[in-house]
Order: C-alpha cells, then sequence, then structure tokens
C-alpha cells in the first residue's frame, strides 16, 4: 500500500437486524435459502459503504456471510458432525458445547469464495477476507478421530491452503487468520501452531496476517482479562517465533489492554495491525485516544509497516457505535499521518 498507516478492521462488523439478530453473537439467521444469499450480499453491500464513508483504506465483507468465526467455515466440512455434540472448554475459558470431529476432514467445495468474488465485484480498495486459523478451530471442536490436536491442525491447515488459494485467485489483497488460541496455548503454538498456520498460507502470493486478541467483548472474555494482572505479557512467549514465521502482518490487540508496547519490538520488522478501538466498550474513542495509541505504537513499529486496526471484531455492538468507532479510527490515523508529513516521513 502506498498511503502511509491504511486503515482496516480485525473482523465482524454489526450485521443489520433484517438478516440477524443484531449485537449477538452466535446469532440465528431471519431469512432462508435464495433470501439469504441475497440477504447477506445486500448486507456486505452495508457494511462496505460504511466502512468507505468512515475512510476505511483495506476493506472487508464485515463478516456478513458468517454467524460465527469458526464454525461457518466448519459446518462447510465433511468429517464434522453438527449433530454430535459435546461439551469442551474453549481456550481454557469457557464451557461450550461444540460438534464432533467422527471422520477424516475435507473440503468437499470453497466456502467464501464466492462472497469473496461478490466482494471485489463491489470496490477497487484493497480487500482483507478473514478465516480461522487451525489451531483455533481444533479448539472449537471436540475430536472424536484424529485424537491428536496436532493432527487436527495439520489437516485443517491443507484444507484453509485450498480455500486460500482460491480467496487470492478470486481477488483477495490479505487474507487473515483470526488465532485468538495463540494468546493462551504458548507452548503448542511454538510447537506445531505457528507451523500449521505457515503449512496454510504455503505458495499464497497475496499478502497474509494473523490475528491474535483476548477476545470478542463478551462477559467470559471480560471476566478473564481481570485475571490477568495489571501487565498483560501474553504475546511474548509467542512474538519470537513469529517473527521468524512467513507471516507478513500481525494484528494485535492495543487499546485499554495491558499489554506493555514494548512487546511489538520482538517483532520489529513485521507489519502490524495495531489494535486502537477498544471493541469491549460502548464508548466511542476520540481521534486523539486513538492517535495516542498509535503514537506509543510508533516507537516500536516503523511508520511504513503501521496498520491501525480494531483491537477484534465488532459484531456485538450496535450499528451506530461501530460507526462512530470506524470514524474515530480513520481521524485517529488522520492525526498521525500529519505528524509524520510534519517531520519528513511521508512519502
Ligand atoms: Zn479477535
Amino acid at each position: 500500500m502506498k498511503k502511509l498507516l491504511p486503515t482496516s478492521t480485525a473482523g465482524s462488523l454489526p450485521k443489520p437486524s433484517w438478516l440477524a439478530e443484531p449485537e449477538t453473537l452466535w446469532s440465528p439467521w431471519k431469512l432462508q435459502d435464495e433470501a439469504l444469499i441475497e440477504g447477506q450480499q445486500d448486507a456486505l453491500r452495508v457494511s462496505l459503504q460504511e466502512q468507505q464513508l468512515a475512510g476505511i483504506d483495506i476493506v472487508s465483507d464485515g463478516e456478513q456471510s458468517r454467524q460465527h468465526f469458526v464454525t461457518t467455515f466448519i459446518e462447510h466440512l465433511s468429517g464434522v458432525d453438527f449433530e454430535k455434540r459435546k461439551t469442551v472448554k474453549i481456550r481454557d475459558r469457557y464451557d461450550a458445547s461444540v460438534p464432533t470431529v467422527v471422520g477424516a476432514v475435507s473440503r468437499q467445495q470453497p466456502v467464501f469464495v464466492e462472497a469473496a468474488r461478490f466482494l471485489r465485484q463491489q470496490t477497487r480498495q484493497p480487500i482483507k477476507w478473514a478465516l480461522p486459523g487451525p489451531m483455533t478451530m481444533v479448539d472449537t471442536l471436540y475430536d472424536g478421530h484424529y485424537k491428536s490436536r496436532e493432527k487436527l491442525a495439520w489437516e485443517f491447515a491443507t484444507i484453509l491452503n485450498q480455500e486460500a488459494k482460491e480467496l487470492e485467485a478470486a481477488g483477495v489483497d490479505i487474507i487473515q487468520f483470526d488465532e485468538p488460541a495463540f494468546n493462551v496455548f504458548f507452548e503448542e503454538v511454538n510447537d506445531w501452531g505457528i507451523a500449521a498456520l505457515e503449512r496454510a498460507i504455503e505458495g499464497l502470493k497475496c499478502e497474509t496476517a494473523v490475528h491474535i486478541c483476548y477476545g470478542y467483548g463478551i462477559k467470559a472474555n471480560t471476566d478473564w482479562k481481570k485475571t490477568l494482572g495489571s501487565e498483560w505479557r501474553q504475546y511474548e512467549e509467542v512474538f519470537p517465533r513469529l517473527q521468524k514465521s512467513n507471516i507478513d502482518l500481525i494484528s494485535l490487540e492495543c487499546q485499554n489492554s495491558h499489554v506493555p508496547m514494548e512487546l511489538l519490538e520482538l517483532i520489529r520488522g513485521k507489519k502490524v495491525m495495531v489494535g486502537a478501538i477498544d471493541v469491549a466498550t460502548n464508548s466511542i474513542e476520540t481521534p486523539e485516544e486513538v492517535a495516542n495509541t498509535l503514537r506509543q505504537a510508533l516507537k516500536f513499529v516503523d511508520a511504513d509497516k503501521l496498520y491501525p486496526c480494531t483491537n477484534c471484531g465488532m459484531a456485538p455492538l450496535s450499528r451506530g457505535v461501530a460507526r462512530g468507532k470506524l470514524t474515530a479510527l480513520s481521524a485517529g490515523a488522520e492525526i498521525i499521518r500529519r505528524e509524520l508529513s510534519a517531520e519528513g516521513l511521508a512519502y
């Protein structure tokens, strides 16, 4: 990207109330069959327009065709039985009833490729598409077949690679893998998690990103955050290995978080999507608050590698709040662009 500090969102945006129950995760669809596809496309248009009006540079579909960032992808795979449910602890944090892996997993047909093609037709701006990461997928299922998290992750990585290659061919500029599990299972991340992610991006020519956050602003996550103490050093465990990986961009939670900014030094050289918008609160950041977070990050991220972003997805927020936050993100980035340009650093 030529523009300095290109803005984007980490993931989901609110869904219109005619498509799904608003301000809810895992919200059921209000339409079916053909009407649902058409509704999702219309919602994508609305979501895209809101990003454009707010001045977001790298746009997405707002995840309008996803009920959930992991489950919707898995629903399209064979080898997973959604009727056979087990309760597991997701990310060592909260119990959830999840589907069971009952046989070899495979992708029978493209999952999001049509929707990505549709987004590509709507805009000339760079587009980013999110997929779940292999480790987070494994952590959102009960495995009754492989009996090995690593083995299953490797299978998912192969499937994700097939999907990613088709998304690239559909014109996606950045493919992002959501890996909140990277913030929890450090030993596994270093052991096989990052390797599985690199398998998922094998052979891609487009840019690739990994999003590692502290989760949506739901109670289980905010309660967990309260137990993490005054300094959140989770990123420290995985950054050294990530810095050496082939991933181009790393998307992080920095706004209102207790992550010490100096940890970003550990991934110097990577492009960093700095979360400058808190998705766990309805209060809208001022542009100056956004700018301040970016200013802190600039001490450890080179200006040409800093991508202002949101901490995580905004699906659980109201549309008004999400709109306000997007606008604040753009305005905050603009403050810093002007400062850099005054210092003679702009292109
Ligand atoms: Zn997130």
